[in-house]
């Protein structure tokens, strides 16, 4: 009997789905925009009408649907709930899917999914002890200690891009904390910090002639440009990369200490399009870094690029974790 999979990432601006064989494979593969209006019901609809369309010939294969979704959200109920970066901020996902294709559905958040699917799927596999980092729009990351998949009350746990990694709180962070990892060194953030260093370093004639120093006077200072130049040697890119990595390390020291992983894997959109830049110069600080009291993980790039979350999503259809579908009391209903 053939058997198939759907995995579900829902992202602020991207949805992708995918049709998954036994093993995992993805066997075609849909993207499109999240919906941007609508009631709590819309994304579900058009997540599900996209779904009958495109895989019509095959639904009554599959076994089970997964969703990797942004949040916060309350996993018990299977709703997505005051979502800051998604439009539609409180949308039901699990329930309106489960309904309609009458397959049960295995919800966590994106990074939580994201490090299921290096477990079951991707470079975790074989480890009892992985944590999987995202360093895109924003900082992310889904733990799994002694085979545990971390969950927290509502399913929010380990929110790392919130931990502090500068007790001056120097830069305010989108949720109006200070001081929080993900206000130095996300994409969304990296301009803002570059904007501050470049106020109150004192830079040198040649770092005043930069392209970077001429988009910040513009106003144009975007982190795709910044690690550019640095790739081209431009000194001011390359003094600003490596501040940025500071704050990066502080963040891996932390959760090295926290959770003493066996292995780390890296995602996101910055980490990933910059490895040299950021993924190896992390790795390298943490070499030198003072104040790590246990040893030293494997760090490594995901395997699976831009489709982390949606491999996320098909391994928790195909090996839902027992504990996390303890707490989702809406598949009681399935
Ligand atoms: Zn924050």
């Amino acid at each position: 009997m053939v058997v198939y999979y759907i995995g579900i990432d829902v992202g602020a601006t991207w949805t992708r789905i995918a049709l998954a064989s036994q093993d995992g494979e993805i066997v075609k593969k849909i993207v499109m925009r999240t919906p941007q209006e609508g009631d709590r019901y819309t994304i579900a609809n058009v997540i599900s009408d996209k779904i009958e369309e495109s895989f019509r010939d095959v639904l009554m294969d599959v076994r089970a649907i997964g969703i990797g979704s942004a949040g916060p959200m309350d996993l018990a109920t299977g709703v997505v709930l005051n979502a800051p970066n998604i439009s539609i901020h409180t949308f039901e996902l699990a329930r309106p899917l489960q309904e309609r294709f009458g397959k049960p559905v295995i919800m966590a958040n994106d990074c939580i999914a994201g490090v299921w699917g290096e477990k079951v799927l991707g470079f975790g596999r074989g480890y009892e002890n992985v944590v999987y980092v995202t360093i895109s729009t924003g900082i992310g990351g889904g733990m799994i200690v002694n085979d545990t998949l971390l969950l927290g009350k509502m399913g929010n746990a380990h929110e790392i891009g919130h931990i502090v990694v500068d007790v001056n709180g120097k830069m305010k962070c989108g949720c109006g904390g200070y001081g929080h990892w993900e206000a130095y060194a996300s994409g969304a953030n990296i301009p803002k910090f570059a904007s501050r260093l470049i106020e109150e370093l004192s830079l040198s004639q040649e770092e005043k002639e930069s392209q970077i120093y001429k988009a910040y006077k513009d106003g144009f200072l975007t982190s795709e440009l910044i690690y550019s130049k640095a790739k081209e040697g431009d000194k001011l890119a390359l003094r600003i990369v490596e501040e940025v990595n500071k704050y990066n390390i502080v963040g891996f020291i932390n959760i090295i200490n926290l959770y003493d992983p066996e292995i780390i894997t890296v995602g996101g959109s910055v980490a990933l399009k910059n490895k040299e830049l950021v993924i190896d110069r992390i790795v390298e600080g943490l070499k030198r870094a003072p104040g790590i009291v246990t040893a030293q993980p494997m760090i490594t790039p995901t395997k699976f690029g831009d489709d982390v979350v949606l491999m996320g999503a098909i391994a928790l259809a195909m090996k839902p974790p027992p504990n996390l579908v303890k707490m989702l009391r809406y598949l009681q209903y399935y």
